[in-house]
């Protein structure tokens, strides 16, 4: 079998269950080494560490699929993990779209299935899940008998796989027309073949449903809106106002499409299609205030080298946002950054309270629902995390 050796002491991540092998730590190797093949990881002393997918092109070069020897890494071995993953899920109610299989966090690096519907859409994230792209179709299509698997593997990360982007249909029919999903009683129409990430950010099910018992009465912001899952979500509360940015007009589309078709009052609803960062500039001049705040953005730090630069942009957010939000009123603030960490993201928060010359207590710390778990042994996966704040 193809092998790594690690150097001297670089065993003990995958000592502690962390499923990554930098380039960095691998001493020797041998066999034919293929792009997405298995790989034996050893230990400098030759104990035997974890089965890998190799990733020849990127700086993580292995991504361990077990640390059992004797496990086999085949088609069974895929259903295997896809259907403990799937057994460890129920669909909550009035809500036909989660996700399945949450990648390392599921023992599946690289690969992330989200089921919308009668729909599963797959991303095939490394080398090695690109290469058991067959077999893990078949295996969804057995394991879930959900029969059309549509691929949106065109993230950027495939880029340091040395990947191209690939989108299509791997099993049954998906259509091109955009598909509605219901999430918790409310529809929204997801884009599968174009949406960001496989369509929709479903990692924001439950905090869409603390919005919602938040909003009663309430004038509210929501910043990235996208689709207008939150700003739904706080119409269907009882919100008094809704205004809702985005500098996406295609998605500003498709949330004007969404509050109209669970059958709320247009009149509620303010949209502005512009730069969050210069709108908040725009509203504090023009002296706008808000009871509840949503500050939603887009991952300024895809990794901890972003991480400076991306602290700028949450506090200067964060910092307008306080500023723009009544006394008594709530700010839900997010960070979707794996290179910001919680702790980090509260100092920052913190730091743009004391700027704006307003006091704050945390209410409630905010992360994924329980279809998006985080392994115990891979921080890495701890992306998203957020406050829910009043100003006092
Ligand atoms: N809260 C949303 C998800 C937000 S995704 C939900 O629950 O579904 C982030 C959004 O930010 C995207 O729609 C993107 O178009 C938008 N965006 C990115 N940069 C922006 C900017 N500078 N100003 C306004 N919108 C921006």
């Amino acid at each position: 079998m193809d092998k790594l050796i690690l150097k001297a002491g670089r065993e003990k991540s995958l000592l502690r269950r962390h499923p990554w092998v930098f380039s960095g730590a691998v001493d020797k190797s041998s066999g034919k080494l293929e792009s997405g093949g298995t790989v034996a990881v050893f230990a400098n002393d030759g104990r035997f560490l974890a089965q890998a997918g190799y990733s020849p092109k990127s700086q993580i070069v292995g991504r361990a699929w077990t640390f059992d020897e004797k496990e086999k890494i085949d088609a069974a071995f895929f259903a295997r993990r896809i259907a403990a993953a799937a057994a460890r899920r129920t669909m909550p109610s009035d809500t036909d779209s989660m996700r399945l299989v949450h990648a390392e966090s599921d023992g599946l690096p690289g690969v992330v299935v989200d089921r919308y519907g009668d729909v599963l859409v797959v991303q095939l994230l490394t080398a090695a899940a690109d290469a058991w792209r067959e077999v893990i179709a078949d295996a969804l299509v057995k394991v879930t008998g959900v029969g059309n698997v549509l691929e949106r593997s065109d993230a950027d990360v495939r880029e340091l796989e040395g990947l191209p982007q690939q989108i299509g249909v791997l099993r049954g029919t998906v259509p091109k027309t955009p598909l509605t999903i219901r999430e918790n009683g409310i529809a929204l129409q997801v884009d599968l073949w174009q949406g960001h990430k496989t369509g929709f950010y479903l990692d924001q099910r439950d905090s869409r449903a603390l919005v919602r018992s938040l909003s009663q009465g309430r004038d509210a912001m929501n910043c990235f809106c996208y689709t207008g899952g939150m700003s739904v979500a706080a119409l269907a509360g009882g919100a008094a106002s809704v205004l809702s940015i985005d500098s996406s007009g295609p998605a500003l589309e498709i949330a004007r499409h969404n509050v109209a078709a669970n059958g709320l009052a247009a009149d509620r609803a303010e949209w502005m299609e512009a730069d969050v960062f210069a709108a908040l500039r725009q509203l504090r001049d023009r002296g706008r205030s808000f009871d509840l705040i949503l500050l939603d953005p887009p991952k300024f730090a895809p990794t901890a080298h972003h991480a400076e630069k991306a602290a700028r942009a949450y506090k200067d957010i964060n910092l307008l946002g306080f500023k723009l939000l009544r006394p008594g009123g709530l700010l839900m603030t997010w960070s979707c950054s794996g290179g910001i960490s919680s702790d980090l993201f509260q100092k920052i928060v913190a730091g743009a309270a004391l700027d704006a010359g307003v006091d704050a207590q945390i209410l409630a710390r905010l992360g994924p629902g329980s279809d998006h778990p985080v392994s115990v042994h891979f921080p890495e996966g701890d992306y998203l995390k957020g406050l829910l704040l009043r100003r006092v």
